[in-house]
């Protein structure tokens, strides 16, 4: 009788109800967007903290003997959510909770910033903490963000807003990153807001950025994405224009808060620069989503934003999807924002703006792996990849985006590693 030799294993999951995951080559687009593969009772084998093999639980467990097994009968495999869109850095008093009822009476944002709210509040907090204060509550938040499936995470600076501040809490996420499982993709977006001593000046923060920041975060290697928040009252296209074209000749890719409360166009400049994403699109023209789908910039949702500023509409997934563009999901966990919850998001995705389950997990996974540049390497279970997988407490992918509000997390593996295990942090 032949012996079969059995490849070796570090760590194998079996008996999943399902295995749920997008498939590559990325980013999805159309229809290919909410066309998942699904295993049933499936099997996921993982060496060297890579995926070897993704497969039925007989075949799998026929050809591998594993270090380590994971019993995940009745559970649901997915890859770990990659949440495209974060400002990770502030210190703790720049929450905001006394602005929600400021909010439920009918102030508008322009008036909470007239009463020393709204971001400059954050701002304030920020300058007075110190980095190590930073890197602390950094730390917090991305164990909230893993416990609920999160392996990888953008996170943006702005907070800062003077040269040394904004050094300061990139410096600060990349120590968080370097302490934490979770990874941290960083972006620089000193051009959050015109800081307050710079108002009726723009132009003269915007040198600020371009001549002193960017050089200085660029030297330090702090940032792999340089961002500009394009909007009315805040900057113009123009500035834009010039903050990402100097971020590019230091070697940061552009991306863009485009058309969030109004067409300013930044659908078209992310396009024009070839952007890795534009992010909120409320309210961009068909013809800048059209440029966007032509260039392949893909299109950065983040539902939690407009219900937290109580907007009462969200930006048309469904359009965008027809038309070609390359939806991912963020939370945009911000104080304005306090959402650390991929799953959360997902649901909202389904419920407020019509994306199918299937579709709001591929955009939560594997498409915004590619906003980052990383879709090569994460965001969808296939052999080759990182093994950064969720077990979700449930029979079927098609509960996640349906339950909402709840934990559904189980389990969690990142590059290979266990890190939380029966809903708890073990790493
Ligand atoms: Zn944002």
């Amino acid at each position: 009788m032949a012996i079969l030799s059995r490849r070796e294993a570090d760590l194998l999951l079996y008996g999943a109800s399902e295995v749920a995951t997008p498939v590559g080559p990325a980013p999805l687009t159309g229809r290919r967007l909410g066309q998942l593969r699904v295993i049933k009772d499936g099997a996921v084998a993982v060496k060297d903290g890579r995926i070897v093999a993704v497969g039925r639980t007989d075949e799998l467990r026929r050809s591998f003997t594993a270090e380590e097994e994971l019993d995940v009968s009745g559970q649901t495999v997915v890859p770990g959510f990659v949440d495209a869109h974060t400002l990770l850095v502030f210190a703790s008093e720049g929450f905001r909770p006394e602005e929600l009822r400021m909010k439920i009476e009918g102030l508008s944002y322009m008036e909470i910033l007239a009463r020393g709210g709204g971001i400059m509040k954050t701002v304030r907090a920020t300058r007075a903490a110190p980095e190590g204060q930073l890197v602390r509550e950094c730390l917090e938040r991305l164990d909230l963000m893993l416990l609920h499936g999160t392996t990888t995470v953008e996170a943006k600076s702005g907070y800062g807003l003077t040269v040394e501040d904004e050094l300061k809490c990139l410096r600060a996420l990349r120590r968080a990153d370097e302490a934490h499982p979770v990874e941290v993709v960083p972006t620089f977006l000193g051009a959050h807001a015109v800081p307050p001593e710079y108002e009726g000046h723009p132009w003269d923060y915007v040198e600020l950025v371009v001549s002193e920041m960017l050089p200085k975060v660029a030297e330090e290697g702090l940032a792999v994405f340089c961002d500009v928040f394009c909007e009315k009252g805040v900057f113009t296209p123009e500035q834009a224009r010039e903050i990402l074209s100097a971020g590019l000749k230091h070697g940061l890719r552009p991306k863009i808060h485009a058309d969030e409360f109004s067409d300013t166009g930044g659908a078209r400049l992310a396009a024009e620069l070839r952007a890795a994403s534009a992010d909120h699109l409320l309210c961009s023209s068909e013809e800048g989503l059209r440029a966007m789908a032509e260039a392949g910039v893909v299109g950065v949702l983040l539902p939690a934003s407009p219900l937290t500023t109580m907007l009462g509409r969200f930006a048309d997934a469904r359009r965008m999807i027809e038309l070609g563009v390359p939806v991912a999901l963020g939370t945009d966990f911000n104080p304005n924002c306090p959402v650390e919850n991929m799953q959360l998001v997902i649901s909202l995705a389904c419920y407020c703006m019509k994306m199918t389950q299937a579709e709001a997990l591929a955009a939560a996974t594997l498409n915004a792996a590619h906003a980052l540049g990383l879709s090569d390497r994460l965001g969808s279970i296939e052999p080759g990849k990182k093994a950064d997988l969720v077990v979700l407490d449930v029979p079927g992918h098609e509960h996640l985006g349906y339950r909402l509000g709840t934990n559904l997390v189980r389990h969690v593996v990142k590059s290979g590693v266990l890190v939380v295990e029966n809903g708890e942090l073990i790493y």
